[in-house]
């Protein structure tokens, strides 16, 4: 399978082109199709497959640009990985400055972000610490969320999100799509996935 036989939009194949990317990984070709499809996934992969593009181009894709509310959220584990998530979104988004994406970690100033919050963003990628900080302050709001993306939700669990992973799910709609990656698969994120996902479709790569 090639990119433009994903139904992937004519901006983000050129983006997606400009990135150097020739064909899409197995992840991709498996994981992009469900996820634009709507339904939950739970998938199985490491650092270096492709997976952070995986579920970045179809969150994009479902974004409705009208409409300046949070529609999106990724969480992951740290400030790095999670500049690095918003860095990938932005360089596909490189044709499309209708949609709007920004990094929500701590150590950086909390007003300066939410000023960048007010001024309407789509999609927020954040550590769990800081987006319940903001959900608690009333800062961010989550109720207009559509998909949630769960990015190396052991490490997650590993450094003690438990419970704000749980919470921040909470402030989410009951109908949204949820989204799980993980490079290990113990019985902690199992019971996450059965918890929070429906009908999930398990991709192992
Ligand atoms: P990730 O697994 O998301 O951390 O991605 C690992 C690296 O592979 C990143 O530098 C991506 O930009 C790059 N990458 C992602 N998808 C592709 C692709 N289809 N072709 C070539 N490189 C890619």
């Amino acid at each position: 399978l090639k990119f433009n036989e994903l139904n992937i939009s004519d901006e983000i194949l050129r983006a997606i082109e400009d990135m150097g990317f020739e064909e899409p990984t197995p992840i991709q070709q498996l994981s992009i199709p469900l996820i634009m499809s709507g339904i939950d996934v739970t998938g199985q992969a490491q650092t270096g497959t492709g997976k952070t593009a995986a579920f970045a181009i179809p969150v994009i894709e479902k974004i409705d640009s009208d409409n300046c509310h949070v529609q999106a959220i990724v969480l992951s584990p740290t400030r790095e990985l999670t500049i690095q998530i918003a860095e990938e979104f932005n360089r596909l988004l490189k044709y499309r400055r209708d949609v709007r994406v920004i990094p929500i970690y701590g150590g950086q100033p909390i007003e300066r972000q939410i000023s960048a919050l007010n001024k309407g963003v789509q999609v927020i990628i954040g550590t769990p610490g800081r987006v319940m900080d903001h959900l608690k302050r009333g800062t961010l709001k989550l109720s207009g969320v559509s998909t949630i993306v769960l990015d190396e939700a052991d490490q997650m669990l590993d450094m003690g999100f438990k419970e704000d992973l749980e919470d921040i799910l909470q402030y989410t709609p009951g109908d949204r799509q949820t989204i799980l990656f993980s490079a290990t698969m113990p019985k902690p994120i199992l019971k996450i996935s059965k918890a929070f996902q429906k009908n999930p479709e398990f991709l192992k790569l």
